[in-house]
């Protein structure tokens, strides 16, 4: 899946948090995995070795899970979605990654892969991924007209109150 798509994710499951930096801690744990696909800068074959095993594994939720309950600001219940946004991110590697892009959950203690078939698994480019994006971004303007704040605030507080008072007009929601 996009790491746009998966940014959205995580930062949809941050919601319940109060503090902005909180929230950025869980956006950035739904993004972090793909960083072992980082190596596709270097060479393309470090990309085919790495992707989808050091940040896609247990370990490193866990390893995000216990940084977050030293740093975060609402240390438990940031730590938790943390973990949850990490694994969102796994599932929706499983989904909508296509095929042969298996994951394994528990390198580097074993190299089992886990991988979903067909019909729970769609290409990159599919309708299904298209669908879900969409569905965030719905998510996102309902969150941005009730709680008057959107995915924008990880860039820029003043931004997104920008984009906040633009919804607001759109929708005739006053504010
Ligand atoms: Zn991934």
């Amino acid at each position: 899946m996009s790491p746009i798509t998966h940014g959205m994710i995580g930062w949809i499951i941050s919601q319940p948090l109060e503090k902005r930096r909180d929230r950025l801690f869980v956006t950035v744990a739904s993004l972090l995995p793909d960083f072992d696909g980082a190596g596709a800068i270097i060479n393309i074959d470090y990309y085919a070795q790495y992707h989808h095993t050091f940040g896609h594994n247990i370990f490193f939720g866990l390893l995000l899970f216990f940084i977050t309950l030293k740093y975060g600001i609402d240390k438990k219940n940031t730590a938790i979605l943390v973990f949850i946004s990490f694994n969102s991110h796994i599932v929706s590697d499983l989904f909508g990654s296509g095929a042969g892009w298996g994951i394994p959950f528990f390198w580097p203690v074993n190299n089992v892969m886990f991988e979903f078939s067909y019909p729970f698994q769609w290409e990159l480019d599919s309708w299904q991924n298209l669908l879900t994006t969409s569905i965030c971004i719905v998510f996102i303007i309902i969150l941005g007209l009730f709680k008057n704040r959107t995915i924008v605030e990880m860039f820029s507080v003043n931004a997104d109150e920008k984009v906040v008072r633009i919804f607001h007009r759109w929708f005739g929601s006053g504010k």
